[in-house]
Formats: structure tokens, C-alpha cells, sequence
């Protein structure tokens, strides 16, 4: 899964939390810690031609990223800090001796077996044994259908932290339904693919190609490795298989469309609506028999997969799901799988030439799978009340000026406002941890067994979201955990959750200027707000129900503003012929220039009616954009970049800090000039909320 593979994660996920009244008073003072890096900047550039390279030019020449990363900038610099802590907390969970069962031992006996390399040698494919066999046994179509429900688990989430991709055939969600937001449903989304997307099969150009052969042939020796005979043919057909499987899924476009994907079949539907697969068996093996509603994500999609099931060799089936099953095992398995991966998804992938050492593997894995044991530890020592409260302050200063900027929209009928109003009223916003824990009791962890520990705790996170289906939804529920450096917002509950580890500087410094905190960790409150009112979350009224609470004239306003948006960020183009996709990333889009504006007002209501100071010869606005700039530098792999593009709803952090050019307060702060590269006419600038 996920853990187990070499993703980008550290970098560029949603956007974050913080800041309030002590600012202001620092800022007045008008000898605040400036916030801004003088020293990163590049001032031969021209503001108005390249807004990034003027902000992050001379850091980006000096920046060197680690050998072990895809990529570096502010997200790693603070996820650093967050692993270091985290790395002090789960080697120090053993230091008192805990009791047997306790959430300490647990955090122990995972880490210790994640770095017991000499039992994990031992134990070869030992703990994969089970599910191979399984896999062997299969003689008939109902047989395989059993198999692929036994594996689905709740690995994918289209609407909150977005994980589009798992490598099982299917992938489940739970939350509230589409149109029925008083009780949970179960969400069916497809999968099956080895590769990052369906791209990496269907592309024609020759990166494509490259990765495709190698693909092809970590598949062939991995299956030898693991004693599979005619291994070499086994991989060509896997690979059509594939490839087939690519074909059959709806794109990333296609999939973030909310109303195509409300598609609420009763289970007993499945064999009508998607024939091929046994969905008896299936759904039975899945815990899921007699459902009244499994939602079907992507329609198309599992019709397609499903009919693959019914038409494809059972053999070719049977390599497959061998493959599958061990290459998402791999970083808990010997040394030569676990290297082989890292060779493929670390290296070929995404660029980094080497692999993260142990025990940062391990600290992430412990993260993973007993993500609340630890945050429980992390907010008592690193999170104190005082910044729960600041940061809450802040959140609320933030939805005031938002809720403001609605007053003020002149292209907004009044119907539509009171509506946008209601929702920011109702929004439940998290700040720093949940207020339930997840209960890990029933989770058996064991000191030398470190692939069963992390299967038995997918297991549990399953059973976990199943025991939801049917109760009513609970809005407090958390998606990331506590040390996290993310944000994230929750179309579907209506609610933020803004999480401990990101509210540290240099996104959030209480000591720092005003102008600084709001353009950084303001404009990421402001972003996750904005969410509730992008191309997705405006579908969503204030309960959290799809449903058009739009006039017609408001709606057909709004989307001429977003196909502004998605000309222009089409244009731009990170690698040459590689450019960005507007539609994609639309939703994150809006939610920059959105959250910037928000943040923008929030920063002159805290300056209480005052001039802001002028510091080091920049005024507030100057020091507000560069800080936002410096949040989104980067520095990024080419194969990472190529993969962010292609896979990811957010565009890369050097084109999000050029967010600033829709901005009228950026043109009075650096008077860029007409014919620069960033400069637009006012008519050209997308002011959406
Ligand atoms: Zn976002």
C-alpha cells in the first residue's frame, strides 16, 4: 500500500493552518522577526516576469536536494521536524517497560520488528504464504472474485486527502452518502494498476516507454524471485493485462466529477449493472454482502474491470494478483524485494537516487499503522492549549474575512450568498488533533513480526471503516493524523482538519511579522476554507448533501471564472511538452487564489485600521506575497515532477506561488509592467471569491 511504496508524500499535499492576534501586536512594534528570506530571493528577475524565481531564485541555485528525496523546500523542512520528534517519541515508547496491550508496547514492538532485518531474512515470504496459496487454489471465476474481495481494504479516498490509486482491483471509502449525509455508505473505486496511473500504460511518449520496460522487468524478477516458473512470460502477460485494466478506467478528470460519481447500487445490483465478476463472492468475501448501497465511484470504470475479470486467463489472473501481492509487501519483505522496489518506484520513478535509511521507513510505517497511538504522545509534547487557541483565533479571523468577501462579491445574487454564508457558519473546523482516538486494542503487534503487524493493522483500519456503513456520520472525524504536515478539508462533513505538525514555523512563527504568517500559514487556512466553495466543495451544501444551491446566473458566472483558471495554468509547462492540466487541478486552483484573497484581508483587519510597518524597506503587502511565495518553494526531480503533474490534483509549488499575478494588492505591491510574462489585464485576473 501506500507505506509501503516510494511516494512523493512529504511535499505539496493541501495546505495548512494558523496564526492571530499576537502578530498584530509584534508587528506594531515594528521590529518583528521579518518572516521573509532576504537571502533566497533573486532580485536580477523582474517581479512581474517570474514571481517564484524573484522570491525562491538564489535558494533554488543553492538548493541541493537530499539523496534520498524526490524533492526539498519548506514541506520537507518542516516534515523534518515533525520525523525527528516522532523518531524521539517511538524510541523512547519501550523506555518504561509499558504493560502488554497498551498503545506504548505497541509502538515498541512494531518498530522493533520493522528493524529486526535479520528475522524479516529469515521469514522469507513466509507471512505472504496464506494469501499466495489462496491465490494458487484459484480454479474457477467465483474463486478469483472470492480472492479479490478477501483483498479489498480501505486504501483510497476521492474527496479528502485524495488517494486516487490502489493497486488492488478495487478500492473502498466510507463516509457519508452523496445525498444522504445522516448515514455512511460504502464507496466502490477502481483500481489494479503497478504503475502511478493509467498514463504510465497509455502514453506515448518516450519516458513512457522507458518506464514500461522497466516496469516490465522488475515484474519478471520479482515473480522469479519469488520462485514463480515462466516468470518472463508471466510479466509480458501481467503487463497486458495491465494495460488492459488502464484502458478500462475513467481518468483523473472523469473521477473527480462528483456527479458522475453518485451511482448509489445496492450490492444485489452489481451482477446486472458490472457483469463478469462473482459479485456474491466478491462482496461476501469483502464483508460487504447485502449492502443496500455500495456507491459505484467510477461507473465506466468497474464495469470495465469487472468484465476483464470474465475474459481474461485465469493464470494470467494468477500471476498477477501474486505479483500484487507481494510487490505491496515489498518494503517488509528481504532485503533483495525491498531494494528491487525502492530501485523501480524510488529511482526509475521519481529520480532519488537512494534509499531512506531504516529507521525512517521505519517511523514512517509506525506513523501509518498506529498513526493516533503516536499523535496522543506528540500533541501532549509538542502541541500546548496556548496554540490551540492562537491557531483557533486565527481560523476564526480567517472565515471572517471570507465571509466578508462574500458580502462584497458584486456578481453574487443574493440567494446564492446567504447560501455560501450558511455553509462558512456550519463549518467544523479541527484544529491539532481529534477529539476521539482510534482504538487500537484489538490490534495484535508483535515484536518479530514486521509484514504481519502491518497487514493485520490494514486489516483492522478495514474493519474499522466497515463498522461506520449504516451509523450516522460523525463530523468530528479526523483524515490525517496529528503530526502530519498537511491540511486537509472535508467536503462531505463540511469541516477542516488543520493538524499539529504543520502549525510550526517557518509556515506559522508566533515570534514572526504579521505579514508573514498571513501570506504563509494564513493563505493555507485560507486555502482549506476555499475548498468548501472550489469546483467540488460548491456542490456540497452545509450539510454536506450534493445538491445545487446555486442560481443558474451565480453557477454559469462561477464556471466561466474556473475555465479562466484552467487556461491558465494549461499554459504552463514544467517539463518540455509536458504541461500542466487546468481541469485537474482546478479545485486546488481556486482554492489558492481564494485563500491568498481571504488571507490578504485578514492581515489589514489585523493591522486594527493602521498603516503596516515598513521592515527592512518592504511594506506589509511586499513582505505578505514574498512570504507566500517562499511557502511554495520547491525544488523537484524531474521523474517526481513528471509524476506530480500526471497523477496529482496539485500543480507543482513554483506555479501555486505564482498564484499572486490574479491578485490586484500584488500589481499596487511590485507594479509589475503590461507585457511581463505574469502581468494579466484586470479583466484577465480571476477573482472567484
Ligand atoms: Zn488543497
Amino acid at each position: 500500500m501506500q507505506a509501503m511504496r516510494w511516494m512523493v508524500t512529504a511535499a505539496l499535499l493541501c495546505g495548512s493552518a494558523v496564526s492571530a492576534g499576537a502578530f498584530a501586536a509584534a508587528a506594531q512594534q515594528g521590529k518583528a522577526p521579518l518572516g521573509v528570506d532576504l537571502k533566497g530571493m533573486d532580485r536580477s528577475v523582474q517581479p512581474g516576469d517570474d514571481f517564484d524565481n524573484y522570491a525562491n531564485g538564489n535558494w533554488r541555485k543553492n538548493a541541493v536536494i537530499p539523496a534520498d528525496r524526490a524533492s526539498t523546500g519548506i514541506f520537507l523542512e518542516v516534515f523534518q521536524k515533525a520525523e525527528k520528534r516522532n523518531a524521539q517519541i517511538i524510541r523512547d515508547a519501550g523506555a518504561g517497560h509499558p504493560a502488554a496491550g497498551s498503545n506504548a508496547r505497541k509502538i515498541a514492538d512494531y518498530y522493533a520488528a520493522f528493524m529486526n532485518e535479520a528475522a524479516i531474512e529469515k521469514a522469507g515470504l513466509a507471512p505472504l504464504k496464506p494469501e499466495l496459496d489462496k491465490i494458487d487454489a484459484i480454479k474457477t471465476r467465483t474463486d478469483l472474485s472470492r480472492v479479490l474481495g478477501g483483498q479489498l481494504r480501505a486504501d483510497v479516498d476521492p474527496v479528502n486527502a485524495t488517494h486516487w490509486d490502489t493497486e488492488h482491483l478495487f478500492g473502498l471509502f466510507v463516509t457519508q452518502g452523496l445525498e444522504d449525509p445522516s448515514h455512511n455508505i460504502a464507496y466502490l473505486l477502481q483500481g489494479g494498476l503497478g504503475m502511478p496511473n493509467r498514463d504510465y500504460y497509455l502514453k506515448n511518449d518516450a519516458e513512457m516507454a522507458g518506464f514500461r520496460d522497466k516496469y516490465k522487468a522488475y515484474v519478471a524478477a520479482t515473480l522469479q524471485r519469488a520462485g514463480v516458473a515462466d516468470a518472463q512470460a508471466k510479466a509480458g502477460a501481467v503487463m497486458a493485462l495491465e494495460t488492459k485494466i488502464a484502458n478500462a478506467q475513467e481518468s483523473l478528470v472523469e473521477s473527480e466529477d462528483v456527479h458522475k460519481a453518485n451511482n448509489p447500487w445496492p450490492a444485489s445490483a452489481y451482477a446486472q449493472k458490472a457483469p463478469g465478476i462473482d459479485w456474491n463472492a466478491f462482496f461476501e468475501a469483502a464483508g460487504l454482502a447485502g449492502q443496500p448501497v455500495v456507491d459505484a465511484w467510477q461507473p465506466q470504470g468497474i464495469k470495465g474491470l469487472s468484465a476483464l475479470v470474465a475474459s481474461e486467463p485465469l493464470d494470467t489472473w494468477k500471476a498477477y494478483l501474486a505479483f500484487h501481492t507481494i510487490n505491496e509487501s515489498a518494503g517488509l519483505l528481504p532485503k533483495a524485494y525491498a531494494d528491487a522496489s525502492f530501485e523501480f518506484y524510488g529511482h526509475t520513478l521519481q529520480g532519488t537516487p537512494k534509499q531512506r535509511d531504516r529507521w525512517k521507513r521505519a517511523i514512517g510505517a509506525v506513523n501509518n499503522d498506529l498513526g493516533d497511538a503516536v499523535g496522543q504522545i506528540y500533541v501532549k509534547k509538542y502541541f500546548p492549549a496556548s496554540s490551540k487557541a492562537q491557531v483557533q483565533d486565527m481560523v476564526k479571523n480567517i472565515l471572517a474575512a471570507f465571509d466578508e468577501r462574500v458580502d462584497s462579491l458584486d456578481w453574487m445574487t443574493p440567494a446564492t450568498k446567504q447560501k455560501a454564508k450558511a455553509k462558512i457558519e456550519t463549518l467544523k473546523v479541527g484544529v491539532g488533533y481529534p477529539e476521539t482516538w482510534r482504538d487500537y486494542s484489538a490490534l495484535e503487534i508483535r515484536p518479530d513480526d514486521a509484514l504481519g503487524n502491518h497487514l493485520r493493522a490494514v486489516e483492522q483500519e478495514y474493519r474499522h471503516q466497515k463498522a461506520k456503513l449504516g451509523q450516522s456520520v460523525d463530523r468530528g472525524e479526523w483524515w490525517m493524523t496529528p503530526q502530519t504536515v498537511n491540511a486537509v478539508n472535508l467536503p462531505l462533513q463540511n469541516a477542516l482538519n488543520f493538524p499539529a505538525a504543520i502549525l510550526e514555523a517557518p509556515f506559522f512563527d508566533p515570534k514572526a511579522d504579521a505579514a508573514a504568517n498571513y501570506g504563509s500559514i494564513g493563505a493555507v487556512i485560507g486555502h482549506e476554507i476555499s475548498h468548501s466553495f472550489d469546483n467540488t466543495g460548491a456542490e456540497f451544501d452545509a450539510q454536506g448533501r450534493l445538491a445545487n444551491w446555486w442560481t443558474p446566473q451565480d453557477l454559469a458566472h462561477f464556471k466561466a471564472a474556473g475555465q479562466k483558471l484552467v487556461e491558465q495554468y494549461d499554459a504552463y509547462e514544467p517539463l518540455p511538452g509536458l504541461h500542466i492540466n487546468g481541469q485537474q487541478t482546478l479545485g486546488e486552483n481556486i482554492a489558492d487564489v481564494s485563500g491568498l484573497t481571504a488571507a490578504w484581508i485578514a492581515y489589514h483587519k489585523s493591522l486594527g485600521g493602521k498603516d503596516a510597518p515598513v521592515i527592512d524597506g518592504m511594506t506589509g503587502d511586499q513582505r505578505f506575497f514574498l512570504a507566500f511565495a517562499q511557502s511554495w518553494r520547491t525544488k523537484t526531480r524531474d521523474a517526481a515532477l513528471r509524476q506530480q503533474v500526471i497523477t496529482d490534483g496539485h500543480a507543482p509549488g513554483r506555479y501555486r506561488a505564482q498564484t499572486v499575478r490574479n491578485i490586484d494588492a500584488w500589481y499596487k505591491a511590485f507594479d509589475p509592467k503590461p507585457g511581463q510574462k505574469l502581468y494579466l489585464d484586470p479583466k484577465d485576473r480571476v477573482h472567484i471569491w
